[in-house]
Formats: C-alpha cells, sequence, structure tokens
C-alpha cells in the first residue's frame, strides 16, 4: 500500500497551519495515487497529544508522535535522524514538508540521509500517469515552471510555502497514535548540544498576511527614499508594506516582508505594486489577491496579466502624488 506523509511542524506547542495546508494537498495527491493510498503524518515535540488528534481531524490515519520534554525545542541533531529512521523503516512513498524556516532546512537533511531528493518552495504537486510525485517549481527566474520528479528513489520529497494550498474542510479519521520508543533519541551524539530557547523578532506594524491593503515595491522603486514612500503609502491606507527580492538584495526593506516563493504567500483586498516585473516568484505569493494595482513604466510588464488596473507610468512621478493624496490632513 503507497503513503504519502506530511510532516507536522510545531511552534509553540502548536502545529502549523501549513501541516493542515499539506495534509489537504496530501488527499488530493492520495485520491490521484489510487489503490487506497494512505496519508500519515509525523510529528516531533513535547506534550502533543492532543495536537496529534488535530491531524487526525484532517485525515491523518497514522501519526508517528515522538513526544518528550527533551524535543520540546527543534535541533538538527534530533529531529533530522528521528525522522530519517522513521521514513527507512516505514518507507513512505511521498513526504511533504512546510517550506518554513525550519521545515527548509529540516526537509533537505532528512532527504540527504535517505539518499534521496526534495524540490524546494514547490507551487504545486501532482501526480503523473506513472504515479509518480510532479513538483512544480519555478525556474530561470521565474520564467518557466520546472516540473521535478525523483526517478527510483523514495520518498519523493517536497516543501511547499504556507498559504500555497488551501486549508480544506477536516475529512475525520479515528485516531491511531504511534507513540516512538524514546529509545530513539536517547541513544543520540548530540555532542552536548542542546536548544534552550528561540528569541523572536517582534512583528514590525501590521502582519503582512492580516492587511486588508498591501503596497508592494519592486526593484523600480529604484531608491531607498523611494521605498520610504511605498511605506508612507501603506501607513497612510492602514494597510503593511510587502516587497521583492530585490528590494530585499538592495538594502532598502527586509526580508519579512518579501512575498513569493522564498517569502510569504498573501491575499489582501487590495494589492497596489510599483516597478514589479511579476515573475513567478512573485506572483504565486500575491495572486489570490482581491483587486491587483499595478504601476509599471513598461507597458508589456507581465505583472499586468495578473492586474485589474494597469497603470503605465513611471514610480518617480505617481508615487509621490498618491503619496500627497492619502496623506491624512490637519484637522485645522
Ligand atoms: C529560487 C528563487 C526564489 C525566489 N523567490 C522570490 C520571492 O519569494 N519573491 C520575489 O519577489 N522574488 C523571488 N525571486 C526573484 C524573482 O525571480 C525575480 O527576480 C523578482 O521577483 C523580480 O523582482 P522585481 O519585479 O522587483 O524586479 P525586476 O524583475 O527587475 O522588475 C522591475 C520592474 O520595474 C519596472 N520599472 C523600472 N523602473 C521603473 C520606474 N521608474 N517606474 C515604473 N516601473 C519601473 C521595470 O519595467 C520592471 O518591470 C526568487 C528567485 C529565485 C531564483
Amino acid at each position: 500500500m503507497s503513503k504519502i506523509w506530511v510532516h507536522a511542524e510545531v511552534v509553540d506547542d502548536k502545529i502549523v497551519n501549513v501541516a493542515f495546508e499539506l495534509l489537504s494537498k496530501a488527499h488530493d495527491l492520495a485520491e490521484a495515487m489510487g489503490g487506497g493510498t494512505e496519508v500519515e503524518a509525523t510529528l516531533v515535540g513535547s506534550g502533543l497529544e492532543k495536537e496529534a488528534a488535530r491531524l487526525a481531524e484532517w485525515g491523518a490515519k497514522t501519526i508517528y508522535l515522538a513526544d518528550d520534554p527533551d524535543l520540546r525545542m527543534y535541533s538538527p541533531l534530533t529531529f533530522v535522524p528521528i525522522l530519517a529512521e522513521l521514513a527507512a523503516k516505514h518507507q513512505p512513498d511521498i513526504y511533504l514538508f512546510g517550506a518554513t524556516a525550519t521545515g527548509s532546512a529540516l526537509g533537505p537533511a532528512v532527504a540527504a540521509r535517505l539518499k534521496t531528493g526534495t524540490a524546494a518552495h514547490c507551487v504545486d504537486l501532482r501526480i503523473n500517469e506513472e504515479k509518480k510525485l510532479v513538483s512544480l517549481v519555478p525556474s530561470f527566474g521565474g520564467k518557466v515552471i520546472g516540473e521535478i520528479l525523483c526517478p527510483g528513489k523514495n520518498p519523493q520529497m517536497a516543501s511547499v510555502k504556507p498559504g500555497i494550498f488551501t486549508k480544506k474542510d477536516p475529512i475525520p479519521v479515528p485516531v491511531q497514535i504511534e507513540k516512538l520508543d524514546s529509545s530513539m533519541w536517547k541513544k543520540l551524539d548530540t555532542q552536548g548540544l542542546k536548544p534552550v530557547n528561540v528569541v523572536r523578532r517582534p512583528p514590525q506594524g501590521l502582519p503582512l498576511n492580516e492587511a486588508d491593503v498591501v503596497v508592494c515595491g519592486g526593484f523600480g522603486i529604484g531608491t531607498k527614499e523611494n521605498w520610504q514612500l511605498v511605506e508612507k503609502l501603506a501607513q497612510y491606507l492602514g494597510g503593511a508594506t510587502a516587497c521583492t527580492r530585490p528590494a530585499v538584495d538592495e538594502g532598502w526593506s527586509g526580508e519579512y516582508c518579501m512575498v513569493g516563493t522564498s517569502g510569504q504567500s498573501i491575499r489582501p483586498k487590495v494589492y497596489i505594486g510599483f516597478g514589479i516585473s511579476g515573475a513567478t516568484h512573485h506572483i504565486c505569493g500575491m495572486n489570490e489577491s482581491g483587486v491587483v494595482i499595478n504601476v509599471n513604466r513598461d507597458a508589456e510588464a507581465p505583472i499586468f496579466e495578473v492586474s485589474d488596473v494597469r497603470i503605465v507610468s513611471d514610480v518617480n512621478s505617481i508615487l509621490p502624488l498618491l503619496v500627497e493624496a492619502v496623506k491624512p490632513k490637519a484637522s485645522w
């Protein structure tokens, strides 16, 4: 019987949403594979029995649970060998990870131990005629979508950003938790290293994924001064700022607000972009937005293909005017 596994990442003792998104997708893949393919999950952490039951609500038939206070915090020295040993023993056909900061490190490390491949930051997954996993990944600067296969190896592994797949309605199955014996990690040589604390940077401004209005700056904004106008416009509209990869590379903005395959996926009611070409790497993180407005001086820019309102103009002429137009007026 074929098996699709999803690794359920835990942050602050709770399973993160991308695990449920992946479980929903895993069910579609299982249906395409046929032959009673089962969906199962792996879970590592501490005090997670209740959380494990939530996985069963989303149709994970068997949950392999490594539960121990020593595993409360992520460490590659324990998580990687545990998951690799489990996969080697149970031989899943497909193993999916969230492309979060942790999942992006954990998935490939597990793949390396299993001497298999992993397709990172996929924008879609499907099953081909040979019942093999096809991972779709933007390539060549996002100009083409590459189809990645992992012939002759199992598990076929892939990671997907949060928000790419939709968390569908629950498909409850009876909980079947397989608790793993602690000898599996007690025997590991962690060289005396143990994570003791995680310090997270406090969120700056309105979180991107909660904003109704997102103002996004691309390479075409040209200067740090224009980036400040992008921030002002977002602030005056009560929204959040986002950016493309080059805006991060130029040092105008931080990676925390990058949108796309290596950044966040957003669905604001209104997306307003300035100087963005429309590479697939970026579009796949914003194409579920409500009304999409873009300003670009190139009338042929691909971003206009996913825009409801297309403004062919120079950022330098339109951005200062817009900021001035929405600036709160003094009330006296
Ligand atoms: C593995 C990988 C992952 C990646 N992940 C991401 C990701 O998550 N997010 C992301 O955004 N990118 C990502 N990228 C990069 C991505 O492929 C593109 O290079 C990037 O999205 C392009 O950003 P841009 O549109 O801002 O810049 P460009 O492609 O350089 O486009 C700039 C646009 O601005 C316009 N312009 C220039 N000057 C002006 C002006 N004065 N007024 C008006 N318009 C102007 C131009 O006509 C052009 O269309 C990734 C790349 C790789 C290889």
